[in-house]
């Protein structure tokens, strides 16, 4: 996938120059989440605990991993990264947790993908510090108890709804991370031409916020681009005018919805009346993924008031319809 706008992490998201912020002093945005956060590293630090474990969940690209790795760096401890689908055997996960040193942080992202079986070692790994494996097959299998250091599990997923009961329950911190506001947007992009060496002015910034949906990767991604269109341009000022030029040359539109976007409500409005229609018969009319659908394309789409996700399945908010200059139908809708 190679959407500009698409939260999921790309290629070329990564310049020389990382826009990674590197403690809670410089993350902006998510106040509540890192209030909680600085107090419980605060209480494991006076302790020389391990911190609790914690679960964020929220849509991809609002800094999960980030905040996992600021945490790592407050707490003063090693920090693991890994994700749910690639901890495919029980085998995969005793190394990983058998090789932490005392607190460290470990951090699975998409941690609603583990696989059952994996997923059953870590309760007891959670809860105790303990691992209980099986070792050999048939008559000579008997089972081992390991004891492991304290650790702190952070687990990241884009929806709690798909997390297992059993495994949410040992999380003691869950935290829910926001779409950012228009204006934290704007402090991210500032922060970002900063690093990237980019004179803006603040209608500029306004202007790439505007069309970031809420989603810092998205910024990052956006401004990148419109350097690029300044640079090529000999541009060397991104105001109002250069970062709207660029954005509508890169098909972003003034509410950030792209192509695909269009495509989606289009799709409602022409073909099903604009609604309702289930998600399975518009996954197969537009040849997505169901999960593309609910996960990447909808969120940012009812979020903004221009879809209403109904029992009897998806239909357009009126203010679609202006957004994308059609006729609101006479009767149907809703
Ligand atoms: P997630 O794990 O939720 O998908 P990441 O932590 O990988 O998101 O963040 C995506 C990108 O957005 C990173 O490159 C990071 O630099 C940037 N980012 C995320 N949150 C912030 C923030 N609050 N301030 C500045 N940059 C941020």
């Amino acid at each position: 996938e190679d959407r500009l706008v698409a939260p999921a992490p790309q290629g070329d998201d990564f310049g020389e120059v990382s826009l990674r912020p590197t403690s809670l002093d410089d993350f902006v945005g998510q106040r509540p989440v890192c209030e909680n956060l600085k107090i419980f590293i605060q209480a494991a630090r006076a302790r020389a605990e391990a911190m609790d474990h914690t679960l964020f969940y929220g849509p991809p690209g609002l800094g999960k991993t980030t905040l996992a790795q600021i945490v790592a760096r407050e707490l003063g401890v090693g920090f693991r990264a890994t994700s749910g689908p690639v901890i495919a055997k029980a085998g995969d996960l005793a190394a990983i947790l058998t090789n932490l040193q005392p607190r460290d942080v470990l951090f699975i992202d998409e941690i609603h993908r583990l696989n059952p079986v994996v997923e059953e070692i870590l309760y007891p790994a959670m809860e105790d510090f303990q691992l209980d494996l099986i070792i050999g097959e048939g008559p000579a299998a008997r089972s081992v108890r390991i004891d492991l250091p304290p650790f702190t599990l952070v687990g990241a997923t884009t929806r709690s709804g798909l997390i297992t009961t059993p495994l949410r329950e040992r999380f003691g911190i869950p935290l829910r991370m926001m779409f950012y506001s228009p204006e934290e947007l704007i402090g991210i992009i500032k922060r970002g031409a900063r690093l990237l060496d980019v004179e803006m002015t603040e209608d500029g910034a306004m202007e790439i916020a505007r069309r970031a949906r809420g989603t810092p990767r998205v910024a990052g991604r956006l401004l990148r681009r419109v350097r690029d269109f300044a640079g090529v341009a000999e541009n060397t000022l991104v105001d109002e005018t250069v970062a709207d030029g660029a954005l509508n040359r890169l098909e972003v539109d003034k509410a950030g919805l792209d192509g695909m976007d269009r495509r989606y409500l289009i799709c409602i409005a022409e073909n099903y009346g604009g609604g309702p229609v289930g998600v399975e018969t518009l996954a197969a009319a537009l040849s997505e993924q169901r999960d593309t659908i609910e996960e990447v394309i909808e969120p940012y789409l009812i979020q903004q008031g221009f879809l209403l996700r109904t029992p009897r399945g998806r239909a357009l908010a009126p203010g679609a319809y202006g957004h994308l200059g059609l006729n609101f139908p006479a009767s149907g809708a809703q």
